[in-house]
C-alpha cells in the first residue's frame, strides 16, 4: 500500500465559520501536493489537522495504516517529532544556534546524544548546497540559506511526511523556485510524502498533484506542470 496519509471526511468549525467541510485526502509515499486556495478558504486548518496538531470536529486521520486523529496529544506530539517534518514561512529556526545544531535539533529532541546527532545532521549540507554553512547563525545566512537549512532539520529525523506551509511565502521568486524544487527533490529522495500549502500556482507547479481548497470543500484535482 502506497498511501502515506489520508484524511478521511474532515470537518473542522470555529464558532459558526466552517474551516473544513467534509475533506477526503490521499497523499502517496514520495508524492508531492500542493494545497491551494483563497486566503481564508481552509488550507492551514487542513495541514494542521492531517499534521497531528489540531483534531479535526469529525473524521479520521490516517498515518500509514494508524489512526493518528483519536491520539492523545502526548503520543501525537511524539509522532510528529519523528514522522513528520515541518518547514514554514519563515524557517523559524533557532537564532541563537549554529546552523548544524537547527538541523540536530529533532534528532535531539529524540533523544540522541549531541555528538552524534550533529555528526549526522553534518550530512545534510552538502546535498542541500550548504557546505561551510555548518557553523553559520540563522542571522548570518540569506534568505534562501535558511529554508535550506529549515528543509534539511525537517528531513533529518527520516520523516515520513514533510509538510510547507507558505515555504518560499518570504523569498524573492528567483530563490523561491530554487527551493521549492530542492523541497520537492529532497522529500522524493528520502521516500516521504510532501504536502505543501501555498496560494501562489508557480510554487504550487513544482508538486505531482495540486488540489483546491475553496470555502473548506475540495473543488477538485489538477495535475500538477512538471517543473
Ligand atoms: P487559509 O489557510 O486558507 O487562509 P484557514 O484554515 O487559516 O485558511 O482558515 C479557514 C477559516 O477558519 C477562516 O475563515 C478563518 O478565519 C477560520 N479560522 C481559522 N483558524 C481559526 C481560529 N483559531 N479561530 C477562529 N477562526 C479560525
Amino acid at each position: 500500500m502506497n498511501d502515506v496519509l489520508q484524511g478521511r471526511a474532515l470537518t473542522k468549525r470555529f464558532g459558526h465559520t466552517v474551516a473544513l467541510d467534509g475533506v477526503d485526502i490521499t497523499v502517496r509515499r514520495g508524492e508531492a501536493v500542493a494545497i491551494m486556495g483563497p486566503s481564508g478558504s481552509g488550507k492551514s486548518t487542513l495541514l494542521h489537522c492531517l499534521a497531528g496538531i489540531m483534531r479535526p470536529d469529525s473524521g479520521e486521520v490516517w498515518l500509514m495504516g494508524q489512526r493518528i486523529d483519536t491520539m492523545r496529544e502526548r503520543e501525537r506530539s511524539a509522532l510528529r517529532r519523528t514522522r513528520f517534518g515541518f518547514v514554514f514561512q519563515f524557517g523559524q529556526l533557532l537564532p541563537e544556534l549554529p546552523a548544524e545544531e537547527n538541523v540536530a535539533l529533532p534528532l535531539m529532541l529524540g533523544g540522541v546524544d549531541r555528538v552524534r546527532a550533529v555528526r549526522q545532521a553534518r550530512e545534510w549540507f552538502g546535498p542541500l548546497g550548504l557546505h561551510g554553512m555548518e557553523a553559520r547563525r540563522p542571522g548570518e545566512l540569506s534568505g534562501g540559506q535558511a529554508q535550506r537549512v529549515a528543509i534539511a532539520r525537517a528531513l533529518v529525523s527520516g520523516p515520513a511526511v514533510v509538510f510547507a506551509d507558505e515555504p518560499t511565502g518570504a523569498l524573492d521568486q528567483a530563490t523561491g523556485h530554487d527551493t521549492m524544487r530542492l523541497l520537492v527533490e529532497a522529500t522524493k529522495h528520502n521516500g516521504a510524502g510532501l504536502v505543501v500549502v501555498t496560494h501562489d500556482p508557480n510554487v504550487a507547479r513544482f508538486c505531482d498533484r495540486v488540489v483546491e481548497v475553496r470555502d473548506g470543500r475540495l473543488t477538485g484535482q489538477a495535475q500538477g506542470v512538471p517543473a
